[in-house]
């Protein structure tokens, strides 16, 4: 079994049940005192290139969409949500956009979820190669000048919400 493999089985899923035919790849949830955990589809667990390059027609950059769901575990782990707020803000969200003029604390899980995922994606962008080209783009003057990366930085870096 590979690392990836691993690790990706130690993310597993607890709000995936309808994950079947739907646009949503992943959800996760976790348990007090449990490692936090996601569940992935079959298709993103086979990608080519394993699930962390995984694309599909909403995340079109390879890794896009597992930083969105990386967001959500993270939000999970930082904010701490009651599974009520939890399902409520995950079922309420019919657009993913992300945050422009409010803060970070203002914004639901989706569109928390939605702004990093949408800086990876201006910025990684789809010929990123191998790991050291991805943190030579996320690191660019340009990636760390635009207006969404305050959010990197002071929320998501900082474990703040
Ligand atoms: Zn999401």
């Amino acid at each position: 079994m590979t690392n990836e493999r691993l690790a990706v089985l130690s993310l597993v899923a607890i709000l995936s049940a309808p994950l079947g035919a739907g646009t949503a790849a992943a959800s996760c949830s976790d348990r007090p005192g449990t490692p936090i955990q996601m569940n992935i589809t079959d298709q993103v667990y086979t990608a080519p290139g394993g699930p962390t390059r995984a694309v599909t027609k909403v995340y079109t950059v390879p890794g896009e969409l597992f930083v969105h769901e990386l967001t959500h575990a993270w939000q999970l782990h930082n904010r701490k949500p009651t599974m009520y707020q939890w399902i409520i803000e995950g079922v309420q969200k019919s657009d993913y956009a992300p945050l422009t003029n409010r803060s970070w604390s203002q914004g639901d899980i989706e569109e928390q979820a939605a702004t990093v995922n949408t800086w990876f994606h201006n910025h990684a962008t789809a010929a990123w190669t191998d790991q050291a080209d991805l943190k030579k783009r996320l690191e660019s003057a340009e990636a760390l000048r635009d207006a969404s990366f305050h959010f990197i930085k002071d929320n998501i870096r900082l474990g703040k919400n």
